[in-house]
């Protein structure tokens, strides 16, 4: 048998008497390994009302000798210790007699490590873990609620099919309108900041300070536990239990502020139209300068073609086409399209001639 320092994770701090209650007279708080008999009414030990004591009432066993978990005779119901091979009561063979319940560890926090914040109540962690477990128990849902739910989910099917759903209607062509854009940026300083390691090669009017860039973990004391572990045998075992603890540290590193020359949106040129009597052009962008501060590039070009029609009941719907489709539909002709029941809003992808 390894010495009890080596048989399990932690150090051991102690061997202590676990406390029964005599159920036949009362009497609380008994030894479970010296008295395997109640002192007062003479009552076998039942070992299923083993508990650990609290402090005050906590008591060493000194040259505690291991001889496994005890062992409860079936004849007559006394404990026996574990390599007992008859009842020392009855003389009962004890070959397959059943093993002492054990009682779960406790765990207390009883480290100076530990901050005031980080105490853990047992009692109230406990509580807790009931608490979630019965909330967790498999209680049910109600048969209302899971017709409500179906209910409200055909409904949001039967709402989103009716505000999809579209008739078919036509319109005839009143309007053209166009607009094109061209987007223009332009060079510009502009104040920025990165780590000094990872500054653009283009930076300046450089200046740097430091500031905290990460944190680190620095080892910081240890955390430590006493787990009390029931012998089985009427003692049980205390020991602590540690892990290192860390505190965080910020760690500095040089920041520097700059300028950059960089492109950025600067302006847009618009030209428009309502008819298709001018062909749409792009306005003249008139780019300033070729390098340098102020210089100026396009960044890209929009471009917008809206056909006006009036559908029947004189409707009036705008509808966005691509550039063929907004030259090729001349005023006054004559298209057929789907509408939304619900919004009266037409179905654009829809629109084709009526023929
Ligand atoms: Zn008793
Ligand atoms: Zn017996």
């Amino acid at each position: 048998m390894l010495p009890p320092e080596d048989s399990e994770k932690g150090r051991h701090l102690g061997t202590y008497e676990m406390l029964w209650d005599c159920k036949f007279c009362g009497a609380q708080g008994l030894p479970a390994h010296t008295h395997r008999f109640c002192p007062t009414c003479g009552s076998a030990q039942d070992p299923n009302t083993r508990r650990f004591p609290s402090d005050e009432e906590k008591r060493a066993v000194t040259d505690h000798v291991d001889k496994g978990v005890d062992l409860i005779c079936a004849a007559c119901g006394t404990t026996n210790s574990g390599d007992a091979k008859f009842c020392h009561q009855c003389g009962a063979p004890l070959e397959n007699a059943e093993k002492a319940a054990l009682v779960q560890d406790e765990v207390r926090a009883a480290s100076e490590s530990f901050q005031a914040g980080e105490q853990r109540d047992l009692a109230t962690e406990s509580m807790a873990r009931d608490l979630k477990q019965s909330q967790a128990a498999p209680s049910g849902i109600p048969r209302g609620v899971v017709i409500g739910l179906i209910v409200a989910a055909l409904a949001c099917i039967g709402v989103i099919f009716l505000f999809t759903r579209t008739q078919s209607g036509t319109a005839v062509i009143t309007g053209h309108t166009w607009e094109r854009e061209i987007l223009i940026e332009s060079l510009v300083p502009q104040e920025q900041s990165a780590w000094c390691d990872s500054m653009p090669a283009d930076a300046y009017s450089i200046s740097s300070r430091s500031e905290q860039r990460d944190t680190r973990r620095i080892p910081d004391g240890e955390i430590c536990s006493v787990r009390r572990v029931d012998n089985g045998d009427g003692t049980f075992s205390e020991r602590e239990e540690c892990e290192p603890r860390y505190r965080e540290e910020p760690v500095y590193d040089d920041r520097c502020y700059f300028t950059v020359d960089r492109w950025g949106y600067s302006r847009s040129v618009v030209s428009n139209g309502d008819s298709q009597a001018v062909a749409p052009y792009w306005a003249n962008a008139q780019l300033q300068f070729a390098s340098g501060i102020g210089a100026e590039r396009e960044a890209g070009r929009d471009e917008t073609y809206l056909l006006i029609l009036r559908g029947d009941n004189d409707a009036v719907y705008e509808c966005e086409v691509n550039f063929d489709l907004w030259q090729n539909a001349a005023l006054e002709s004559a298209w057929k399209l789907e509408i939304g029941v619900v919004n009266g809003q037409p179905r654009c992808d829809t629109l084709a001639p009526a023929s």
